[in-house]
């Protein structure tokens, strides 16, 4: 079985380093996370407008909505909760911990 060595996961707190979103200043947190294609999806970055189609059957009213667009990973750093910075993940015995304080970054 294939093991992702993505470091993001969905729920983190990150910050963008580049791109779209880099001049945000906090941290935002991650919607959800796309390991195979690279990306992730972060609350209120890079959003954009989209047609949405009305569907009565699902309760779908037609108009424009606001969505999240996809980013790439490498564009954002996770924010370690300890420390509060934006930091490199390492890993021990297969738990994400900071690099700059080994605070684990898992929740449990
Ligand atoms: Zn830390």
């Amino acid at each position: 079985m294939e093991h992702s060595r993505v470091n993001i996961h969905k729920d983190d707190t990150v910050k963008i380093i580049a791109g779209r979103g880099k001049n945000i200043k906090e941290g935002r947190r991650v919607l959800a996370v796309f390991p195979n294609d690279g990306k992730v999806l972060v609350e209120g970055v890079k959003v954009v407008k989209k047609h949405v189609r009305q569907n009565p059957a699902k309760q779908i009213k037609g108009g424009i909505a606001d969505q999240e667009s996809r980013i790439a990973i490498s564009n954002v750093q996770l924010i370690c909760p300890s420390c509060q910075k934006p930091t490199r993940v390492g890993r021990d015995k297969g738990v994400r911990v900071c690099k700059r304080c080994n605070a684990s970054l898992d929740k449990s």
